[in-house]
């Protein structure tokens, strides 16, 4: 596979440190642009994140002495010195839609983690081992945006990355009718650290701008389908939602309900995690864990800060499957936010882009 070189919008942020984080060494890609706001711009990566650094483990040393570029004002530079770029800026939603435009114009395709173009029509929101088959929208896209090789490709909203995967392969053969879930969302989903954040200290904070609405509406993207250059939404099963900020540092949890036209035995819905795995895991792509649902037997898990970094961050912790008495069935489900559901997977979409020939 050839080195892909890569530009890294938002670079300075805390999903963007995580890109750093994860592409340090990547055997397909290559950092060659770290790009940020006016206020990084022209200092060295080193001094742009000097005092904001957020990861546990340190800044990756060959970034270090990078000048940071303005990723408004050097579009065309930077589109011309990379292969494709990832994309994860605090702007306003219009700002980030026109800028990722202009990038997808200037033939730079890019891999957003951002919310501006989840609903797009021709725009892809995929979760790599779920709606694979929708990244060929893009051709559509590509007529529509007048480009060759740019286009927009985009990630799903963290809070959704535990319980999606969990619903996916119980949703052909016993169809979803309903579900409920209640997400209990770690503060780096905020951008934020307990030094950053002391108000959440012993508290619990119910209402996270937008999360709900996210929470709710894009599964029906994802579980959508191709027909006539959009993605149609799927309109079942129907979904609801609760989403509550705690004080937990990394790991959205999510207590899950639901309902089942053909309802399941325990065992099947066991079997059916445990035999999933999607094009991830057949084509091998670097950042896919091998085994993508985790089932945990032991009454007290998953638990955020013992399970959130299983296979990489990149799996999804299942436990406490039971029947319910307003529902069929209730169970808990975890996934690293900023890992599964920021740029770790942005990376893995990427992987499955590049291994499908979306940036040759
Ligand atoms: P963040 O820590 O506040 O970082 C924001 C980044 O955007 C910084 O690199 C900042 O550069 C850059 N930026 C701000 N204004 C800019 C401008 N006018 N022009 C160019 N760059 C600008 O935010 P974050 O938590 O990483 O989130 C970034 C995006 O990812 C958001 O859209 C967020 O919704 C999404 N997201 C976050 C998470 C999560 O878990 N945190 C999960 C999924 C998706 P400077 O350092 O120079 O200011």
């Amino acid at each position: 596979m050839k080195k892909y070189k890569v530009g890294i919008i938002g670079a300075t942020g805390m999903v963007g440190q995580r890109f750093c984080q994860l592409l340090d060494r990547h055997p397909w890609f290559e950092i060659v642009v770290l790009a940020a706001s006016p206020r990084s711009a022209g200092k060295t990566f080193k001094e742009a994140v000097s005092g904001k650094w957020k990861l546990a483990d340190p800044m990756p040393e060959d970034l270090a002495d990078i000048v940071v570029m303005n990723a408004t004002d050097d579009v065309e530079k930077i589109a011309s010195m990379v292969d494709f770029c990832f994309c994860a800026v605090d702007m306003k939603k219009d700002e980030i839609r026109a800028l990722e435009e202009r990038y997808a114009k200037a033939e730079c395709p890019i891999v957003s983690n951002n919310s501006a173009h989840r609903f797009t029509p021709d725009v892809p929101m995929v979760i790599p081992e779920i709606n694979p088959d929708h990244i060929e929208i893009i051709e559509a896209q590509r007529k529509r945006l007048g480009t060759k090789r740019g286009f927009i490709a985009v990630k799903s909203n963290c809070s959704l990355q535990s319980y999606v995967p969990a619903l996916a392969p119980l949703m052909e053969k016993y169809k979803v009718t309903k579900a409920l879930a209640c997400t209990y969302q770690a503060i780096s989903g905020a951008g934020r650290t307990f030094e950053t954040f002391p108000e959440i200290l012993d508290n619990v904070i119910p209402y996270i701008g937008g999360e709900e609405e996210k929470s709710e509406k894009e599964p029906m993207k994802i579980w959508g389908h191709i027909e006539g250059g959009e993605i149609v939404n799927a309109t079942e099963p129907v979904i609801t939602a609760q989403c509550l900020r705690v004080p937990v540092s990394d790991g959205h949890t999510a207590a899950v309900f639901c309902s089942f036209e053909n309802k399941p035995s325990k065992e099947e819905i066991l079997q059916a995690w445990k035999s999933f795995s999607g094009v991830p895991q057949q084509l091998s792509l670097p950042s896919a864990p091998k085994q993508f649902l985790h089932y945990f037997e032991e009454d007290d898990r998953p638990q955020a800060k013992l399970d959130r970094n299983l296979e990489g961050g990149m799996a999804v912790s299942i436990g406490r499957l039971r029947e319910d008495t307003l529902f069929d069935y209730k169970f808990v489900c975890l996934s690293h936010n900023t890992l599964r559901g920021a740029a770790g997977g942005g990376v893995l979409l990427a992987e499955l882009l590049a291994a499908k020939g979306y940036f040759d």
